[in-house]
């Protein structure tokens, strides 16, 4: 979009000024003067009074014919014949949106000898399963799935197509974006679609967590968003279902990839998988040093859960971030979180409050986290959680 203001229409009353939601982006003197700060959003037109700026739409010509892309599709994230649980819930999400459009939905699999997964995607929804198998598919590398996603968006042509926001989905989905020259709009919580355009509405939080944006693609297709674990509920499974299996074979071949996989340590990804875990104690502040994170990580085994954090604790360099829970880290929805001296802020909710059961602990009995929780124990997490983890020892000795 472009704004333009018309000097003879204005009376410089400064109105503009107010709506404009960037600050130095409009002067007004005599008349009032766009600045190098103007983004060109077009919040000043409307409150124009005498209808002095205009905001004229540029001609994208780029712009794809809508009609010609069909279908949603979700990426079927999968790791040695296990498919993450993102992507289910995307294809129950994914569901609902090809039934608002009237189109089918597509479940798109990478990997080699995966083809049994496919039942699963009929499971959970998906009419049609595009299935790109062989041994250069194995493992997720970015150079191999990036192309054959690539090819099959050219090929087959759908108007959605939805990723999990896990270290694959966001290492590959912005650079297929890029590839087939459309938008991306990253760590939705929520789509939905427009009844007159038929377009993907794509709510993501911004400014902060304090401002929810919607995000149009109307002119590039496929519409593409990706999405954060846990943050879509998972339909029961419906293993009566079944659909057609596409199978495509891939130009990709090994001597195309940059990368090679020398070794997968296992042992990594069982400790870090704080998205998927049922139970999760999470450590804030007010553990007071880092060598007091080990309570944490005490109950958290005993519950046979994972352990988190907050940002404070990890801007403090006591916990890694892959560890953060909440806006800038996990989101995450288990059947039990434990806050420890967490506070509560807005930014560390955004990414639990959707828990089952939040249990507190923090020795302020006005903390915000309180407002949250299913239980609060008011007092010094410091005597608390050993106590806590005494009993549930013995529970399970018992
Ligand atoms: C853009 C942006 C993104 C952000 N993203 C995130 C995010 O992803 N995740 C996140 O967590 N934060 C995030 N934050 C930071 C967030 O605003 C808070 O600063 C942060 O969550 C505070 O962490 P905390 O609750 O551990 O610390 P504090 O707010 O300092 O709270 C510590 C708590 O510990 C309690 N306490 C102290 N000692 C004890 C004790 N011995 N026993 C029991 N309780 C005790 C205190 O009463 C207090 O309530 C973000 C901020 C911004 C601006």
């Amino acid at each position: 979009m472009s704004v333009k203001i018309i000097a003879e229409d204005c009376v410089a009353c400064g109105v503009c000024i107010d709506a404009c939601p960037f600050p130095g982006a409009i002067e007004v003197n005599d008349v009032a003067v766009l600045t190098d700060k103007c983004n060109g959003c077009g919040a000043c037109a409307d409150s124009c009074p005498t209808e002095a700026i205009v905001v004229e739409k540029k001609e994208d010509k780029n712009a794809v014919n809508a009609a010609d892309y069909q279908g949603v599709w979700v990426f079927i994230e999968q790791r040695d014949g296990l498919i993450a649980n993102v992507a289910l819930e995307l294809l129950s999400e994914g569901r609902k949106l090809a039934d608002k459009l009237g189109t089918h939905l597509a479940g798109v699999l990478l990997g080699d000898g995966v083809t049994e997964l496919s039942k699963h995607c009929f499971a959970y929804g998906a009419d049609k399963v595009y299935l790109v198998e062989g041994a250069v598919f194995k493992y997720y590398r970015t150079d191999s799935y990036t192309e054959a996603i690539c090819n099959l968006i050219r090929q087959y042509k759908p108007e959605i197509l939805l990723f999990g926001a896990t270290n694959n989905g966001r290492d590959f989905a912005a650079r297929i974006a890029v590839r087939v020259d459309t938008g991306l709009t990253a760590d939705c919580t929520e789509l939905a679609i427009d009844q007159e355009s038929k377009l993907l509405l794509q709510t993501r939080p911004a400014f902060g967590g304090n401002v929810m944006a919607t995000i149009l693609c109307p002119n590039r297709r496929p519409q593409m968003a990706t999405v954060r674990p846990k943050v879509m509920k998972k339909l029961e499974p419906d293993y009566s279902r079944s659909g057609q299996l596409i199978r495509y074979d891939s130009p990709v071949r090994e001597e195309d990839v940059s990368t090679k996989i020398l070794e997968v340590v296992e042992h990594a990804t069982k400790t870090l998988n704080l998205a998927e875990a049922e139970i999760i104690v999470s450590g804030g502040r007010g553990i007071g040093a880092p060598e007091n994170y080990y309570l944490i990580e005490q109950l958290a085994e005993v519950l046979g859960g994972a352990a988190g954090a907050s940002r404070a604790a990890v801007d403090a360099g006591w916990v890694p971030h892959y560890r953060q829970v909440g806006q800038t880290g996990k989101t995450v929805a288990p059947k039990l979180y434990i806050a420890c001296g967490i506070s509560g802020a807005i930014q560390h909710l955004a990414g639990m409050q959707t828990s089952d059961v939040i249990v507190a602990i923090n020795k302020d009995p006005e903390a915000p986290i309180f407002k949250v929780a299913t239980y609060g124990i008011v007092g010094d997490l410091q005597k608390v959680l050993p106590l806590l983890t005494k009993k549930f020892k013995e529970l399970k000795e018992a």
